[in-house]
């Protein structure tokens, strides 16, 4: 058992406010545990309304300086913590594996992502131009400028906490923005660690900001005049809730929501390998990612070929502690989260779906308390059933035969959600024809999940994403600033 002897701190989880930690005032907190050990790991002390001003309040008196100050000196602080981040990238994911549940080699996988969207910021002072015309008009230039605007909040969900944060801080404070965190209550020990980072690298303090607690923290943050803009990302109802009440109140927002995403396999891919890449679209980090691929549509002339490598692929998959070599699915975030993925499989064997692997039943010696669920495949899952359209959040397959890639991109467009697909095919003709019909913002071909790089936007279509300006990249440029022009005569010129 690895000793969390980084965690010390933790204890008692705490707010960074003015470049100081100090505990929120509120008696509302939650007890974390380790998912897979349901050893206690912390207490979260839900962040008070007081406490969500004072966090605004220190923001937006550091921004007066922070925006005024040379792009190059702001993106400094960002090569110090890309620095601190690789230096300490073991023992972060470490945490997260304790904190989370899922394996080791996910949580690496997460901070290296999250780590791409330090770098990509670091470029700000190119991304951050806009253009200039010399004699726009008689006598006159015209140039376009980028300006920050004051303080913005990113509210985030408990299956990326090493990454998803990263989306947003960077870009914020890059930009000339101040920064005000609210971390998922569930995991919320790697942003503990997060922010001692954040606290070496050398940031003005209040540029940036941790606030930790639940709905009424978010809510106290999405109504304070002094937030210019909401981040969120999570599940689909809360995410409409975060965007219409942030947009009644006159901000900017953009709202990352929940999935339904779908792999359509043609009789001219590869099988053996496309199975491998479902299982893992499905199953890695226990099938707690948006981007997962769990519906799975088969052209009918391989369906059982390819039902059979996938329920092999299943059957070879290790469920145990994270921290163990060998695991290859660990444990779902919580008891609870545990019994709405099991309660899903009894709906889908009542809805008639066929089992074709029953993942319920496992064991891991050591470890009794982990809230585990095996793979777990269904084949001839018709469009009509719950665990067709429902997101799971499990590591749950639903299997149907379709009679053509025309029928399977039918299917899938017919869905509320619009995340993420990957088709499976050896023809060109197929994979033009996917990539010009689906419906879908994150879309792959011959590709287990479709995960943008940092320096590309987010993806997220229809009910997985409300707003115009997406995650990551250039789109962030444009969430954190506005812009102005320039018009400017010089008669004797
Ligand atoms: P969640 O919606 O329960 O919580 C997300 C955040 O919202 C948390 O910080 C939480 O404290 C806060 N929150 C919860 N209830 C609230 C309420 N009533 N009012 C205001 N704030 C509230 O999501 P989760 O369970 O933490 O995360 C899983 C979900 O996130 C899944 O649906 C998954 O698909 C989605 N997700 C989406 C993306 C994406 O890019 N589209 C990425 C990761 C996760």
């Amino acid at each position: 058992m690895v000793e969390l002897d980084s965690l010390g701190k933790a204890d008692t989880v705490r707010n960074y406010v003015g470049g100081d930690w100090v505990t929120p005032e509120s008696d509302d907190e939650l007890v974390t545990t380790n998912p897979t050990t349901g050893e206690e790991l912390g207490r979260v002390p839900f962040s008070s309304t007081n406490d969500v001003d004072d966090a605004v309040r220190t923001a937006n008196e550091a921004f007066e300086d922070w925006s005024g100050r040379p792009v190059e000196e702001r993106i400094q602080p960002l090569f110090e913590l890309k620095s601190l981040l690789e230096e300490n990238l073991d023992e972060l994911a470490e945490i997260l594996v304790q904190d989370h549940g899922k394996t080791r080699a996910e949580a690496r996988g997460e901070l290296r992502r999250g780590i791409e969207n330090v770098e990509v910021a670091c470029g700000i002072p190119s991304m951050m131009q806009s253009g200039t015309l010399l004699n726009a008009a008689p006598e006159i230039d015209e140039s376009a400028v980028r300006k920050p605007l004051g303080t913005f909040a990113a509210i985030t969900p408990f299956n990326f906490p090493g990454m998803i944060p990263l989306w947003f801080l960077p870009y914020a404070v890059a930009t000339g923005n101040s920064f005000i965190l609210k971390p998922s209550e569930q995991d919320p020990l790697v942003t503990q660690k997060l922010f001692e980072l954040i606290d070496e690298a050398g940031f003005p303090d209040g540029v940036v900001q941790l606030v930790n607690g639940g709905k009424d923290t978010v809510n106290d943050l999405i109504d304070h005049d002094g937030i210019e803009g909401i981040s969120f990302v999570g599940s689909t109802p809360i995410a409409k809730l975060v965007y219409e009440r942030a947009a009644a109140n006159g901000k900017r927002v953009q709202a990352q929501g929940g999935a339904k995403n779908h792999i359509v396999v043609t009789e001219t891919a590869d099988l053996e390998f496309a199975a491998e890449k479902t299982v893992s679209s499905a199953c890695a980090c226990a099938g707690e990612r948006c981007l997962a691929n769990d519906v799975v549509l088969v052209e009918e002339s391989v369906y059982d070929e390819f039902a059979d490598l996938v329920v092999a692929e299943a059957e070879a998959q290790t469920v145990g502690y994270g921290l163990d070599d060998g695991t290859d699915i660990g444990s779902l975030i919580s008891e609870e989260h545990e019994t709405t993925v099991r309660n899903y499989i009894q709906t889908g064997i009542e809805e008639g779906a066929t089992m074709l692997r029953d993942g319920r039943d496992v064991d891991v010696d050591g470890y009794e308390e982990g809230n585990f669920v095996g793979p777990t495949v269904f084949g001839d899952v018709t469009e009509d059933m719950v665990i067709s359209q429902e997101e799971i959040f499990g590591p749950v397959l639903a299997l149907d035969a379709v009679e053509s890639v025309d029928a399977a991109i039918e299917r899938m467009n017919a869905s509320q959600f619009g995340n993420a697909a990957s088709l499976f095919t050896g023809s060109g003709a197929d994979a033009q024809k996917f990539r010009h019909q689906a419906e879908i913002g994150n879309i792959g071909v011959n590709v287990g999940t479709s995960a943008p790089m940092a320096f590309f936007h987010f993806g997220g279509w229809k009910d997985s994403f409300f707003g115009d300006l997406h995650a990551q990249g250039e789109d962030m440029i444009q969430f954190y600033t506005d812009k102005a022009i320039y018009i400017e005569r010089w008669p004797d010129a």
